[in-house]
């Protein structure tokens, strides 16, 4: 094994305009964590004035088995979440990651800059190969190198995200302060903040509290999916696994008891309350009480967004014509930064 010969910690002071951006996987059916999670704070952050790149991470989809018919349909109803939940394609860009040729050659460069001790550490690949992990795609173990350089291409500053890829993130710096220090380009890459917090940074799966709501999970009844019908969504969460206690009447109270502090936290985050006033509306109230109105809050706070989502997918026109606008801008702002990257590293460009 062979490092790079600079290992002095070079100054890492960036000096370039802010930038957010963030990513959602096209692997299925977009769910309430999504929402809560990632759309409406994208949508928050865009309103701040923030230049925003968003993202459908097509090329992380295929780290697991995705059907090329389905892959395709699951883009454009990303592409329509972002549109359906506020984010304006005039001031923020949105696009395909495959569409932008950049990040799987930066990512080949990154390959070389991220140590495996660094990746075996990753608790998202344990999770995700469970007992199989000889048969996962070796895609799947270097899906945070990729994302490093989803971000790096276009030197983000800010990348909201769920709290499950906090660690990731923390990899994506560990990679750009290597990269700068290595090469001795001080301030080259900046170490991006990443912004996990907010009212619901990890909502967890309605059938195990320990398990976060997610996309990949094999059971439907583990979430809230965008496109699930009034009906549907009171019916899953009439079944949402609790425990035969009332509500507590403090926050402190709900530590032990996972599933209620989940419930809790997703009507909190919907209705723009915080936990505190949630208890003290519902504090003492048995679930049969708190679960219809918890289900009739998701169904409001989301028809909208499904409705605009699903008057997009009728005619994929308008989605199809904001990700080509979208690729071709985030191609003009990481075209020169890669062309920079093959400099700093060496390679000959003619
Ligand atoms: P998959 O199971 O395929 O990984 P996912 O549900 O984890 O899908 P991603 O596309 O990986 O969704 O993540 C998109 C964004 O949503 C990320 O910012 C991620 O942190 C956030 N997110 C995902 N799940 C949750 C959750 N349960 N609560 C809050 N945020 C979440
Ligand atoms: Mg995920």
């Amino acid at each position: 094994m062979s490092d790079a010969p600079n290992s002095s910690p070079a100054p890492a002071a960036y000096a370039g305009p802010r930038r957010v951006l963030s990513g959602i996987q096209a692997s299925g059916a977009l769910h309430l964590g999504n929402y809560l999670g990632a759309l409406k704070r994208f949508t928050q952050l865009q309103d701040t004035g923030a230049p925003c790149l968003l993202f459908v991470a097509d090329l992380h989809a295929i780290t697991v088995w995705q059907d090329p018919a389905l892959l395709t349909a699951q883009t454009r109803e990303i592409a329509a979440a972002y549109l359906a939940s506020g984010l304006d394609p005039a001031r923020s860009i949105i696009f395909p990651q495959s569409a932008v040729r950049a990040h799987a050659d930066l990512a080949w460069i990154f390959n070389c800059v991220a140590r495996l001790g660094w990746l075996d550490r990753m608790t998202q690949f344990k999770e995700k190969s469970g007992k199989h992990k000889e048969r996962s795609s070796v895609g799947l173990y270097t899906y945070p190198v990729l994302q490093a350089a989803d971000i790096l291409l276009y030197k983000a500053t800010e990348v909201p995200t769920g709290e499950d890829q906090k660690q990731h993130l923390e990899l994506t710096r560990d990679i750009a302060a290597k990269f700068n220090n290595d090469f001795n380009a001080p301030g080259f890459f900046p170490l991006p903040e990443p912004l996990t917090q907010g009212p619901a940074p990890r909502v967890m799966s309605l059938r195990d509290g320990a398990a976060k709501m997610s996309k990949s999970d094999p059971s439907d009844q583990s979430r809230i999916n965008l496109t699930d019908d009034a009906d549907t969504i009171l019916a899953k969460v009439r079944k949402a696994k609790t425990d035969p206690e009332p509500l507590p009447e403090t926050i402190e109270a709900l530590d032990a008891r996972p599933e209620a502090k989940n419930l809790v936290t997703i009507y909190a985050a919907l209705a723009d309350l915080s936990r505190e006033q949630v208890l003290a509306e519902f504090g003492g109230q048995g679930f049969g009480a708190f679960k219809p109105k918890l289900a009739d809050l998701a169904v409001a706070s989301m028809a909208p967004v499904t409705a605009e989502m699903r008057r997009l997918m009728a005619d994929p026109t308008e989605i199809d014509r904001v990700l080509k606008d979208g690729a071709e801008r985030a191609t003009a702002i990481a075209d020169p930064v890669l062309d920079d990257v093959k400099q700093i590293v060496g390679f000959w460009r003619g």
